[in-house]
């Protein structure tokens, strides 16, 4: 039977991650993965800041697009803040995977692609993992010291009967992959546009994010929960094709790709983070941000920590991962409640006038701030937005002229905003 030390299923962000790491400490790892290749699960927008290269040593291969915009329209408003310097990327997600995937072989680990975990039962000390192979459908027994649960929302190994898991909420989201013509593309190329609000997408929010030339995400998504004051909106598709026909608007088009997901979140962090030799990374402990959904950089950042966990249960250094269960709730549980907080009134009760409030608060918020507000979670950043709206309705003239002072003196140094009442 073929032994491992660590054998995690999974090859997303977190699971790649994860193996990765640990084959390049000299671990025996196997990365499972139940599809055939990375081509078939290629369903995240995956934007991110440009920051997470550097941080989880990414090449530029993966990357699909650099972007330097940010614009957010709303029912009524229009808001775009940018920066001379590129502020993030659009990852090429199938391109990604995949690059982890070839690191963990490249580091002495193995990779299997088509196998789907069913269950696992500890035997006399040993862990033993049964896998479908899925295109044969032979079933093949393997031992580990540790195994990983990097399976996402659907939380399989971690919990063998969904009626286990606790209560989620969750969310949907697909998107296209659409080539447009030049001059439509270039609209976008640098920018990563936001819809929110009744007319663009009820419950949720929609998108255009560049790729590679003249390739465009279009793509919105959704909670799966009820709305204070809309009941039946439009289908998601809906609300895409919404955004080709009156946004892109472009001379001609062609699908390449329809793709899309679900995000399944624990409000609290209720979820198991380990039970025995088993550990549970990314999505399948709620790394996902539920107020916009990114969740690449969190699940990687997850994996770095169970990996420190992880080598020192290895080593006999420690007999189980309570540490691991405690640095992670104290490093995501503060933001991501308020996150959730906010993004339930948000998303589900406010009115879509109060989507064009807010965002005009926003505007008075510059580039540095708007990406603290949106990648830092410092939503405190939003009181200063709204103080600032006041004291602009309150001294609106006298604001007028310091305004055009300061933007005349460099304002910030650095990005630069402007807002738009949509008539
Ligand atoms: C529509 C959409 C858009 C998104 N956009 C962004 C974005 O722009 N930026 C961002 O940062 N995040 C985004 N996210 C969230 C982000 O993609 C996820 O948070 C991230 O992929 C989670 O990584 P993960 O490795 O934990 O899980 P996943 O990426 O879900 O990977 C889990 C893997 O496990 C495999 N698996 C599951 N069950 C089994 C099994 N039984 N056996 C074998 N393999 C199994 C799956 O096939 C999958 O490959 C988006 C999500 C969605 C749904």
């Amino acid at each position: 039977m073929n032994s491992f030390d660590v054998v995690v299923v999974g090859a997303g962000p977190a699971g790649g991650q994860m193996a990765r790491l640990m084959a390049k400490s000299g671990y025996k790892v196997l990365l499972i993965e139940q599809h055939e290749d990375f081509s078939k699960n290629d369903f995240s927008s995956a934007v991110t800041l440009l920051s997470t290269l550097e941080q989880f040593d990414l090449p530029e291969q993966v990357v699909g697009s650099f972007w330097n915009q940010f614009v957010a329209v709303t029912t009524n408003t229009k808001q775009v803040w940018d920066s001379p310097e590129n502020l993030g990327v659009v990852l090429d997600f199938a391109k990604l995977k995949e690059f982890l995937a070839n690191d963990v072989k490249s580091y002495g680990g193995e990779v299997w692609m088509g196998y789907r975990y069913v269950r696992h039962l500890q035997d006399e000390g040993k862990t033993l993992v049964t896998l479908k192979q899925r295109s044969e459908g032979k079933f093949e027994t393997i031992c580990t010291k540790v195994l990983v649960d990097a399976t996402g929302f659907a939380r399989s190994v971690m919990y063998e009967k969904q009626s286990e898991q606790p209560k989620l909420l969750s969310g949907t989201g697909i998107e296209y992959l659409i080539e447009v013509d030049e001059e439509a593309y270039n609209q976008y190329s640098k920018a990563l546009f936001f819809f929110l609000g009744y007319k663009w997408m009820p419950k949720g929010y929609s998108w255009i994010f560049p790729m590679d030339k003249f390739r465009l995400k279009v793509g919105a998504g959704r909670l799966k929960m009820e709305h204070k004051n809309i009941k039946n909106p439009e289908s998601l598709q809906y609300y895409i094709q919404l955004l080709i026909d009156k946004h892109v608007m472009p001379k001609e088009y062609r699908i390449i790709d329809i793709h899309g997901s679900t995000i399944k979140y624990s409000q609290g962090l209720k979820d198991i983070y380990y039970k025995d030799n088993v550990i549970a990374v990314g999505d399948a402990v709620s790394t996902v941000s539920f107020l916009g959904g990114e969740g690449i950089r969190h699940g990687m950042y997850s994996a770095e920590i169970a990996a420190t966990h992880i080598k020192k249960y290895l080593e006999n250094q420690i007999s189980d991962f309570q540490e691991y269960q405690i640095e992670m709730r104290k490093y995501f549980l503060p933001k991501w409640d308020i996150s959730a907080q906010v993004g339930i009134q948000q998303y589900l009760i406010e009115s879509d006038k109060k989507f064009d409030e807010v965002f005009t608060y926003l505007g008075f918020l510059t580039t540095e701030q708007i990406i603290d507000v949106l990648f830092y979670y410092e939503l405190g950043q939003l009181k200063k937005g709204f103080s600032m709206y006041l004291n602009n309705k309150v001294f609106g003239l006298l604001n007028k002229f310091r305004r055009v002072f300061r933007s005349l003196t460099s304002y910030r140094g650095q990005g630069s905003k402007r807002s738009e009442t949509i008539s």
